[in-house]
């Protein structure tokens, strides 16, 4: 595990824990507490050891300058306060996080610039730059379950995906939402082009839904391309080098894009920035696939009509309709179970009540912005501290394999 994504994981962890000191959860603080203490004494890998002094430095600085974000709050419940801070602490949290997937990315292009030309890398390849080869993960994911191997190329990859879907079965999109990188990139294309071009561009229904199914599409492609590849066939593409590749060969896709490529992404580029969450609206498989397990997950947006405005008051009211980035009519509707709800809780900052919507189960079981962003960070984070603990994490693929292979790229195929 590389230095910045020790760091990273040090801060997501240790803030998690620390929020959960601070809304009054001390046996769930001391249980994660000990669960990462555990894992920092089996490993004993020391970016991790500079990871947690980072965090002991920069928690408690957090802490003064921005106490209402460092602490204060329920987990299962949103205060008035809570409510106002929730957008400030979903946008602190995607944004450091998308700081960390760029210095990622930055490392990595280090890593793979120093071994195309026959050098010895100073740093690290990432291992959670696996995270962006789906397609690997499922196929990993098929080995281990059809034949108990797992894979040493691209562990990360696997993992990931057992990670994002898991906060999908547990939290809606709350991933797309609280910790996408391309998502909120998607964002700042809308809000730029906004700046020039103020109107907005709704399309009509029929539209819109055609335009979703689009990623349900390529979903469906890319789980056949993982359901018809013969099991017998995997421990040859695992062991191949298209394989041990994977992440090198998906970066030279993106950096060297053919013509048909490029017009693919002046497409996705063009609905990121018409429609606000164009890319994971209409593009992102990632998204349909979390789409289609958030029907799963017990937490949902709920409207207690007691509390509403409109039927507790006979007043009129759309504010959480307004508010909410994915277009989903919230103010007649009890329970959002769209595919589309990233939990990002702008509903609930939104609306003038108090009590009229929350984030719970059908039993009542409330959770507030940090209670979300705790278990989103836990998710993210401990599994995957927990497969480097297990040696499910790192890559075993050597730098002189790398160094070899990567001279040869273009001719390396399936
Ligand atoms: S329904 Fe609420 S939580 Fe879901 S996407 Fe809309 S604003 Fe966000
Ligand atoms: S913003 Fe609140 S009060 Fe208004 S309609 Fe939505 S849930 Fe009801």
């Amino acid at each position: 595990m590389s230095t910045i994504e020790s760091i990273t994981l040090m801060l997501a962890l240790v803030y998690s824990i620390s929020l959960l000191y601070w809304s009054k959860q001390k046996w769930g603080a001391a249980i994660s507490a000990g669960v990462l203490t555990a894992a920092l004494a089996t490993t004993l890998h020391w970016p991790l050891f500079v990871g947690l002094a980072v965090s002991l430095v920069v928690l408690p600085l957090f802490n003064k300058f921005q106490p209402a974000l460092a602490q204060g709050g329920s987990i299962v419940g949103e205060s008035a306060r809570g409510r106002n801070k929730a957008d400030d602490l979903r946008e602190m949290i995607r944004h450091l996080l998308a700081l960390s997937m760029l210095l990622v990315g930055v490392q990595f292009a280090i890593n793979a610039a120093m071994l195309k030309s026959g050098v010895e890398p100073l740093l690290v390849r990432p291992d959670i730059g696996d995270a962006f080869l789906p397609i690997a993960g499922g196929i990993e994911l098929k080995a281990i379950i059809g034949l108990g191997i797992w894979d040493q190329n691209h562990p990360a990859a696997a993992v990931m995906l057992v990670v994002v879907v898991l906060t999908g079965l547990l939290c809606k999109r709350a991933f797309c939402g609280w910790a996408c990188p391309l998502g909120l990139a998607g964002d700042y294309l809308y809000a730029l082009r906004k700046r020039f071009i103020k109107q907005e561009f709704a399309p009509p229904a029929w539209l819109d839904w055609i335009l979703r199914m689009l990623k349900y599409l390529l979903m469906a492609a890319l789980i056949l391309l993982v359901f018809t590849m013969p099991l017998a066939s995997i421990p040859h593409y695992l062991d191949g080098y298209y394989h041990k590749v994977a992440d090198l060969k998906m970066a030279v896709f993106f950096l060297n894009p053919t013509a048909i490529s490029l017009v693919c992404f002046s497409i996705i580029l063009g609905l990121a920035a018409w429609k606000r969450q164009g890319f994971c609206r209409y593009i992102c498989p990632y998204g349909a696939l979390l789409g289609l397990v958030s029907f799963l997950s017990p937490f949902k947006i709920r409207r207690s009509t007691e509390s509403c405005l409109i039927e507790g008051k006979g007043m009129k009211c759309d504010k959480c309709t307004r508010a909410c980035p994915a277009n989903i009519i919230v103010h007649t509707q009890t329970t959002i179970r769209s595919d589309e709800c990233q939990a990002c809780m702008s509903c609930i900052s939104a609306c003038p009540k108090n009590e009229a919507l929350h984030f719970s189960t059908r039993w009542g079981t409330k959770m507030s912005a940090r209670g979300l962003a705790v278990l989103l960070l836990m998710l993210l984070f401990m599994i995957p501290l927990w497969a480097y603990v297990g040696g499910f994490w790192h890559s075993e693929t050597t730098t002189e394999v790398r160094m070899m292979l990567i001279q040869h790229l273009n001719s390396i195929g399936h």
